[in-house]
């Protein structure tokens, strides 16, 4: 297992992290690793219905962001309230991304592989940027003199762990805790749809990334070495 006692995972939306790196941080939690979750924007425009009031849609995929980070046994879930569906590669978004590593100081940042081609939505690219951006802010200590100021020193996690990457080179055994990670999907109530066929196709697509590599179920990640430039 990658040496690991404090983890930071960054999501563009509630439940893009339990997805593709609920696993792993289960298992890490487990081990009794400190795991923190970020989510960079609300979620309000999670929705099917076109009636729906955003603000109510936040409300609630807050309280299951809230649940689904219990189920992995999270030890806080910060909401960072960037809009839904308009997130951008900014300085005030890559100072909030840094202040979240400079208070949870992890060892290892999980994130969207930003460079992933073909990669679709606007909001995983902006998070995946933004998430390594703000790990090179949170590290050089004349970066984000502000935060400095606020009594947050800087700090380096040594490793960024990219999911839903074309290019993995880490892959986490998570067959152990494949229950837990369903379990916090559940959570998601407003998202998920039936909760058998989520289980089914989480199920199927882990033991897939698995079997590639001779494992049960795994997650994939490509690992980013931050004492690099
Ligand atoms: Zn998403």
């Amino acid at each position: 297992m990658l040496p690991v006692a404090r983890a930071l995972a960054v999501g563009a939306h509630p439940d893009d992290v339990e997805l593709q790196a609920g696993g792993a941080l289960a298992l890490w939690a487990a081990r009794g690793v400190h795991v923190e979750i970020a989510h960079l924007t609300s979620g309000e425009k999670g929705s099917a219905d076109p009636g729906a009031d955003p603000a109510e849609v936040a409300r609630v995929r807050r309280a299951e962001a809230e649940a689904a980070g219990r189920a992995l046994g999270a030890a806080r879930v910060h909401f960072l309230g960037a809009v839904d569906g308009e997130l951008e590669v900014t300085m005030a978004m890559r100072l909030a991304v840094a202040r979240v590593i400079r208070a949870s100081r992890p060892d290892v940042v999980i994130g969207h592989d930003p460079w992933r081609r073909w990669l679709l939505h606007p909001d995983h690219r902006a998070a995946g940027l933004l998430t390594v951006d703000g790990v090179v802010a949170a590290r050089d200590p004349l970066y984000a003199p502000e935060l400095a100021a606020e009594g947050l020193p800087p700090h380096r996690p040594h490793t960024v762990l990219l999911f839903g990457t074309d290019a993995p080179d880490e892959v986490v055994d998570v067959t152990e805790t494949l229950d837990a990670k369903i379990a916090a999907l559940r959570e998601h109530a407003s998202q998920v749809g039936d909760p058998d066929e989520l289980a089914r196709r989480i199920r199927t697509w882990n033991l897939a990334i698995g079997a590639e590599f001779g494992l049960g179920a795994a997650e994939a990640f490509h690992t980013v070495d931050t004492r690099g430039r």
